[in-house]
């Protein structure tokens, strides 16, 4: 596991790196995006260096949606263009993510701003009901 060292993320919770913080308390920290999406692009990020989701408990992972949300419904007030929002979290570098600390984005959102899945639902297949539900059994399972 990369230390606080080498992270670049480990740096700004330390108050070591350069960033633009909006909230810290003691367990999670938000500060701008440097290349945002669009305007008031915000990361949320756990203060505990963890790579990905699995060494994110739930915990330190509800605060992290706390703030996300509180941030979300917060731009308009801030003067920051959002007719909505949305949540990204990349796990995992074949999902996206390219700074291994793990942290939730938070795009605020206009129309025609060109952001979103490339695969729109209308171009998805469509799983048979057996196998929705084999893999909801599977997954249940698992989650307990
Ligand atoms: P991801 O691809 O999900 O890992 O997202 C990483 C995000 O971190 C990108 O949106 C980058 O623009 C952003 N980023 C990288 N370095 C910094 C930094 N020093 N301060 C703020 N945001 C950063
Ligand atoms: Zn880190």
């Amino acid at each position: 596991m990369m230390g606080e060292a080498n992270c670049i993320f480990c740096q700004i919770v330390a108050g070591k790196g350069e960033a633009s913080v909006v909230y810290r308390d003691e367990l999670v920290t938000a500060f701008m995006d440097v290349f945002p999406v669009n305007s008031g692009h915000t990361l949320v990020v756990p203060n505990e260096h963890s790579e990905g989701l699995d060494g994110v408990g739930e915990m330190v992972g509800g605060r992290i949606w706390a703030v996300g949300r509180r941030i979300a419904l917060s731009f308009g007030q801030a003067g920051i263009r959002a007719e909505g929002a949305n949540f990204f979290l990349a796990n995992g570098a074949v999902a996206g993510q390219t700074v291994f600390h793990c942290h939730l984005h938070v795009i605020p959102r206009h129309s025609g701003d060109g952001f979103g899945f490339k695969h729109g639902v209308f171009s998805r297949g469509r799983p048979s009901r057996f196998e929705l539900d084999e893999q909801a059994r599977k997954l249940a399972l698992q989650i307990g």
